[in-house]
């Protein structure tokens, strides 16, 4: 379905990143994942290459957080691949705790990686996505980005920011071919909060992220899918 192209997949190592590469290379495409440490590349790239062959798969290590080691990686993907199709801004992190308590650090890390991060990989890899006549950039938000909670306003702020970022972009760049949208899960079973137990069982599972990614790549040219939901179908009830 997707043979012949190529994508790359920030934090692509594991969670949804990781489900989102293996989604795409099913379905024949080249992937290309990256990450900030060698250990999660190794076993993401080991988890790849069961559903794929080996040369369909390449591990980069860059941090979303550096505009050159982004820039580095979209050039030895498309220098190794011969192009780039399709960009999945996933990489992302939360640091969960009041304004009052959160350091300066903490709040430039989420920034960073999450609106900062976003623009780089976009800003390298829209004049390869313009060489090959179009693709798509799909980033991976949240619902966190419209709707806002305490102890997470460095998260709900850098979401939200994604998102009309993202908007900006789609309007700049759809009649370039280039196809821009985002996606918004609830919660989703990673590691992201900390380990999952059996009590987050009604949550998402990655490969339904997955699975709305590789719908809007494979929706129909004339229209244009830019921002969706996904929610767990029966969350536990409140009250
Ligand atoms: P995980 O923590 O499970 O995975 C994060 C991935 O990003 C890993 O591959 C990690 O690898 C990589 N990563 C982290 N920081 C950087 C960086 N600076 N540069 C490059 N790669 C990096 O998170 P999820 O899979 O849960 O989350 C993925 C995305 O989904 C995020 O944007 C998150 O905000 C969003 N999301 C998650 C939800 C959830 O409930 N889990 C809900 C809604 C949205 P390494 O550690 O090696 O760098």
């Amino acid at each position: 379905m997707f043979t012949g192209k190529v994508a790359l997949v920030t934090g692509g190592s594991r969670g949804i990143g990781l489900a989102i590469a293996r989604a795409l290379l099913e379905r024949g495409a080249k992937v290309a994942i990256t990450a900030t440490s060698d250990a999660t590349l190794q076993t993401g790239t080991a988890a790849l290459e069961a559903v794929s062959e080996a040369a369909a798969v390449l591990p980069i290590r860059a941090d979303v957080r550096r505009h050159d080691q982004v820039e580095q990686a979209i050039d030895t993907a498309v220098r190794h691949f011969g192009g780039l199709d399709v960009l999945v801004n996933n990489a992302g992190v939360g640091v969960f705790r009041t304004v009052a308590d959160m350091s300066v650090e903490e709040w430039h890390r989420v920034i960073e990686t999450n609106v900062n991060g976003v623009f780089y990989s976009c800003h390298a890899a829209l004049p390869h996505l313009r060489a090959r006549g179009g693709g798509w950039i799909i980033s991976v938000s949240s619902l966190a980005g419209v709707n806002s909670f305490p102890e997470a306003a460095a998260y709900c702020a850098s979401k939200a920011a994604l998102n009309a970022f993202s908007e900006s972009l789609m309007q700049e760049v759809r009649h370039d071919g280039i196809r821009v949208a985002y996606v918004m899960p609830g919660s989703v079973r990673t590691d992201f909060m900390g380990t999952p137990g059996q009590n987050d069982e009604w949550k998402l599972a990655p490969e339904d992220v997955a699975q709305v990614v590789v719908d809007l790549i494979a929706h129909p040219s004339r229209s244009l899918p830019s921002r969706v939901e996904i929610r767990p179908a029966r969350p536990p009830k409140k009250g």
